[in-house]
């Protein structure tokens, strides 16, 4: 193990902690669903453990979070190119598993994803505009469908189109 204690920070270990986040968000993600079926399932011990899992990877990732704030928010052109890029990525991997679970007539699966494709192609441009947003502007209000995640800028009156939800399935998210 080594210790840099007090090195000054790069480009670069921006980049590696970024993605290290990335890891760990994902990580506990999934230990965190292998904990809720591990209780479903009434094995106590595991779904512990697996929680304790998924905690000790929060950590890393606060730990991520802390080395690395304000060094993102600063860099606007960064966060752009990122952004872009990784939805881009996300995308794609959408489109890619909607391919295969089509392919393997999975409906259940091919439906959900259909519809965070939809979500995800919608979003897209979400960035750009709140960039373009000036800070004196009130602040904008999104409504986000707890059934499919598609984002509205304004207050629904009407059903989600994408999944067909009622509006009051969106919630406020500010
Ligand atoms: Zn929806």
């Amino acid at each position: 193990m080594v210790n840099y204690r007090g090195a000054e920070m790069t480009v670069c270990d921006e980049k590696f902690l970024e993605q290290a986040y990335v890891l760990g968000t994902r990580n506990a993600e999934r230990v965190s669903l292998y904990a809720r079926k591990a209780s479903q399932e009434d094995r106590q011990h595991l779904a512990r453990a697996f929680r304790v899992l998924a905690n000790s990877r929060r950590v890393h990732m606060k730990r991520c979070r802390l080395l690395i704030r304000g060094k993102v928010a600063s860099t606007l052109y960064d966060m752009k190119k990122q952004f872009v890029e990784e939805t881009t990525q996300a995308l794609e991997q959408y489109q890619s598993l909607l391919e295969q679970s089509r392919a393997a007539n999975d409906k259940v699966a091919t439906n959900a994803i259909d519809q965070f494709l939809c979500v995800e192609e919608a979003n897209s441009s979400l960035y750009e505009r709140a960039a373009r947003l000036s800070e004196t502007e009130p602040p904008q209000e999104y409504w986000v469908c707890q059934i499919c995640g598609f984002v509205k800028e304004q207050k629904p009156t009407d059903r989600c189109p994408v999944c067909g939800a009622v509006h009051d399935k969106f919630q406020l998210v500010e």
